[in-house]
């Protein structure tokens, strides 16, 4: 059969590891690259802001080159997908459509509106997973029809599926020979990309992650070629205030589908199996990819699962309404120095690291402001380069132990989380200049500097930089005494996603627990079963084979 066929990139930006585009082409004579650049969707259902906006559009151009260095050419087209794929189906003469399949409420809507138009001009559609390791809907049915909700749980499921499927070979030159582009030569001017001067996006900032399939690859490659470093990651000795990121930085690529996560889940495989000794999950880089394929899968079959309300696995919080409080934490007007420079990095450059993520992540919810996690999760949705519909809300309920993590007594502190891994304050002087002239002794809480230091610094608390907006110790203590009734109360829903044994990330909270604040009155725990401190360098596979599993359980 020869179709002649739109090919709809929605995630999947790229040309290698892409079994939709290549399994289209096999069967087109003819085959429309497609983008649709839906604004109303993308700002709203998306939350997109203006730094992912200009990600994409980099994504797109570069999408653009790449297809045209093969013979072929994307056609960005602006306005409602399914209202364009209407009038293009009959401007083109198109019997087939093809895309990704995915998993997110918004996207299956947009499919079932694709399969109804289908039906109603009798064309084919073709779909296949390429966005997640495996398809999830494999899992929940291996799962006996629900998803595994604790990691331990889900790594026993992959164990018995076996390892995801190989990447396929790259889209060539030769698949658009045989699938000649039309040539209209109109075409060229109308759906161009356009610039973010176009879309009217005022963007100042620099940027450090340009988007699209080539800078994924390289980057990908320049972290290759350190195999030592590749194999032996573990999540929580990396630094969160270092000044260049310590982890790969390959997230924005890998929730655009610039980069594949096939691809780079089996480039690890094979460098964990040449390595004599590697970190294994859940704290390995292979430990993080299957925990954003744990995210997509309980997010696939959760309802309202980035809502507290009518979502089954999350705690019913009574949060406090404060947008002022809210506010000054987005803006980085908290006072606490390690906060607001985590959140002008987040502004100001679209990434932070996972333990950034962790301490403004408490400090809103649980920890210090006890502000809804669905409000944080909103503010990173505008502002994360790698903002993704399952990974962020699976986490913040993670953060706000609404779901997933029950060590909830471990709060911690906004002082010394970040003097612990940057005493002389190298970052926050970076992201915050009005502190940078502060003596080390005193830049993670400048309001106790004596007021001839502060003048000195060339900096006045209370005028030139805040106040702490809370007393840490005050706001913790009592948001512990609130968080333990809500857990005697609801105590049902939090045993649905733990494990009766110990959790397998409690590897990575081991490290971090050494300076975290143990609050007064909190119950203590028996570290006798933390993780032996070579825990996570036996030589083992490096997957999630039953041994693999069984080792998780040995080390707790
Ligand atoms: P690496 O450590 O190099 O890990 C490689 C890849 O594994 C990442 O790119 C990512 O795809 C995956 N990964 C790593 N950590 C996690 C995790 N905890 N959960 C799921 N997948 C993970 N990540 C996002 O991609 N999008 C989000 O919207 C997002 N929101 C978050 C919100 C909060 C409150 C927290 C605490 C974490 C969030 N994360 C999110 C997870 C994590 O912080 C980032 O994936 C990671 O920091 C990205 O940096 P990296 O690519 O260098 O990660």
């Amino acid at each position: 059969m020869s179709h002649r066929t739109i090919h709809l990139f929605r995630k999947g930006l790229r040309l290698h590891d892409n079994p939709t585009l290549l399994g289209a082409l096999a069967s087109s004579s003819e085959l429309f690259p497609v983008y649709v650049l839906d604004r109303t969707f993308l700002e709203g259902a998306m939350g997109l802001g203006p730094p992912r906006w200009r990600f994409i559009l980099q994504s797109l151009e570069d999408l653009d080159a790449r297809l045209r260095a093969l013979g072929s050419r994307l056609y960005v087209l602006r306005g409602s997908t399914t209202a364009l794929l209407h009038d293009l189906v009959t401007r083109w003469g198109v019997t087939q459509i093809s895309y990704d399949t995915e998993v997110e409420p918004y996207y299956t809507c947009m499919e079932r509106e694709i399969q109804a138009l289908a039906q109603e001009r009798g064309l084919q559609t073709y779909t296949r997973v390429s966005h997640t390791l495996y398809d999830v809907r494999r899992i929940v049915k291996a799962n006996g029809g629900s998803p595994p909700l604790t990691y331990k749980k889900f790594l026993h499921v992959l164990s018995v599926l076996g390892e995801p499927e190989e990447p396929v070979r790259d889209v060539s030159a030769e698949d658009f020979l045989r699938c000649s582009p039309p040539v209209e030569p109109h075409l060229e001017q109308t759906y161009s990309v356009p610039s973010p001067a176009d879309l009217g996006l005022e963007l100042e900032t620099e940027v450090l992650w340009p988007g699209g399939e080539t800078h994924a690859l390289q980057r990908l490659h320049k972290h290759f070629q350190s195999q030592g470093w590749v194999s032996n990651v573990s999540k929580a000795r990396t630094v969160p205030n270092s000044l260049l990121p310590s982890t790969t930085g390959l997230s924005p690529y890998l929730s655009l589908g610039c980069l594949s996560v096939r691809t780079f889940y089996h480039r690890l495989s094979s460098v964990c199996a040449q390595a004599k000794n590697h970190s294994l999950p859940p704290v390995s880089l292979q430990g993080q990819v299957l925990w954003r394929e744990f995210f997509y899968t309980v997010a696939s079959a959760t309802p309202n699962f980035t809502k507290m309300q009518g979502n089954p696995i999350c705690l019913q919080i009574d949060w406090y309404h404060d947008p002022e409080a809210l506010e000054k934490w987005r803006t980085a007007q908290t006072g606490f120095p390690w906060i607001d420079a985590i959140m002008t990095q987040l502004r100001e450059e679209g990434w932070i690291h996972h333990l950034a993520r962790h301490a403004v992540a408490c400090f809103l919810t649980r920890g210090d402001l006890w502000i809804s996690w669905e409000e944080g999760m909103k503010v990173f949705e505008e502002l994360l380069l790698d903002a993704d519909y399952s990974v962020n809300a699976g986490n913040w309920m993670w953060l706000s132990a609404s779901a997933f993590f029950h060590k909830y007594t471990r709060i911690f502190c906004p002082v010394r989380f970040g003097r612990r891994t940057d005493p002389q304050g190298q970052y926050v002087r970076k992201y915050l200049p009005v502190l940078k002239n502060f003596p080390s002794k005193y830049i993670y809480e400048p309001w106790k500097a004596p007021e001839d230091v502060q003048l000195s610094a060339g900096c006045i608390i209370g005028k030139d930089y805040p106040r702490p907006m809370v007393c840490h110790t005050e706001a913790s203590q009592r948001n512990l005494g609130l968080m333990r009734q809500v857990r005697t109360e609801q105590q049902n829903t939090a045993e649905l996603t733990r494990d009766v044994a110990d959790d397998p990330m409690e590897a990575e909270l081991k490290h971090e627990l050494q300076e975290e604040e143990l609050l007064e009155g909190a119950e203590q725990h028996s570290t006798s079963k933390r993780f032996s401190s070579d825990a996570d360098h036996k030589s083992r596979p490096c997957s999630w084979t039953p041994e693999t599993l069984q080792l998780s359980r040995e080390v707790m």
